[in-house]
C-alpha cells in the first residue's frame, strides 16, 4: 500500500494567492509577495512565539491594507501573498538558503530545520508556485491582449534592523533596469519630504530575487520595487497616504520614460 502525499494546506485554510479588483483597466498590475503571516496549522506555528509571527521578520507590515488602497486608486489588480515568509519566502529563487530561512534577523525557526525534499517540495507545490502561477498567467493574459503593463512589487521594511535606525522613509530598488525607478526616485525626491533609498536597503539581484527578476525583467516589462518604512504606514491614515501618493506619482513615472 502506498501512503497518500502529505498535504500542507487543509480545505479550509487560507489560499495561498489573493487578488483583488482583478479586471482593473489601468497599465499597472500590483504584487505583493509578503503581504501575508498565515502559517499552515500542520506546520504548529513553525515553533515560533506568536508575538514573534507579528513581528517584520513574519511579513510585510501594512503592505496589504497599502496595496488595496493603491488598487483601487490606480484601477489596478492586486495579486498579493497570504501566508508567511517563513513558510516559503516568495521572493526568492527555490534554491536559495533563504527560501525557507532557518534563522531571520536574530530568531531561530525551529520548524525550518532539517526538513525532507518533501516537505520543501510541499511548500512549494501548495504556495510558492500557485502565487508565481498566478502572476504569470495575468501577465501573459495581457500580453496576449496587447495590453501595455507595468509590474509594481509591494514590500515595507523595518525601521530598526539588528539594532541599527535606518534613514529612509521609502526606497525603489531594481536590477539590471533602473529606468522606471529612478523615475519614481525623482518624484519622490521632488515632494522634498522624503529620504529616499536607491537600491537601499536592499538591492534586487538573481539570487536575493524571483519576482522582478523572472516576472518582469524576463517580459521586458516596466518594474520597480518600492519599499516603504513600516512605521509610516502601521495604520490605515499612513497606509492611505502612502497609496494615494503612489497613485498619483505611479502614472507620472510611467509619462517619463516616454518623454
Ligand atoms: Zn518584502
Amino acid at each position: 500500500m502506498t501512503s497518500l502525499p502529505k498535504k500542507l494546506l487543509a480545505a479550509d485554510e487560507p489560499t495561498p494567492v489573493a487578488v483583488e479588483n482583478a479586471g482593473g483597466a489601468s497599465a499597472f498590475v500590483l504584487v505583493a509577495d509578503h503581504a501575508g503571516n498565515a502559517i499552515p496549522r500542520v506546520l504548529g506555528r513553525l515553533g515560533v512565539a506568536e508575538a514573534e509571527l507579528q513581528r517584520h521578520i513574519a511579513w510585510d507590515i501594512g503592505i496589504a491594507g497599502l496595496g488595496r488602497v493603491l488598487a483601487d486608486a490606480l484601477d489596478a489588480p492586486l495579486i498579493r501573498q497570504t501566508y508567511s515568509r517563513l513558510v516559503i519566502d516568495c521572493n526568492r529563487p527555490l534554491d536559495a538558503a533563504s527560501s525557507i530561512a532557518e534563522v531571520s534577523e536574530h530568531t531561530a525557526i525551529p520548524g525550518n530545520v532539517g526538513l525532507s525534499e518533501a516537505e520543501k517540495a510541499a511548500r512549494a507545490d501548495e504556495i510558492f508556485r500557485p502565487y508565481h502561477d498566478r502572476i504569470e498567467a495575468e501577465l501573459e493574459h495581457r500580453r496576449q491582449a496587447g495590453r501595455a503593463t507595468a509590474l509594481i512589487s509591494l514590500h515595507s521594511f523595518t525601521p530598526v534592523f539588528k539594532g541599527v535606525a535606518r534613514p529612509w522613509h521609502a526606497a525603489v530598488l531594481y536590477n539590471r533596469d533602473p529606468r522606471f525607478a529612478h523615475g519614481l526616485m525623482a518624484l519622490l525626491n521632488a515632494e522634498k519630504q522624503f529620504t529616499v533609498g536607491d537600491n537601499a536597503p536592499y538591492a534586487v539581484s538573481d539570487a536575493t530575487d524571483y519576482t522582478i527578476p523572472v516576472h518582469a525583467e524576463r517580459r521586458g516589462l516596466h518594474h520597480v520595487l518600492i519599499e516603504i518604512r513600516q512605521d509610516l504606514i502601521a495604520d490605515e491614515n499612513g497606509q492611505r497616504d502612502w497609496a494615494l501618493r503612489l497613485a498619483r506619482l505611479l502614472p507620472l513615472a510611467v509619462q517619463r520614460l516616454s518623454r
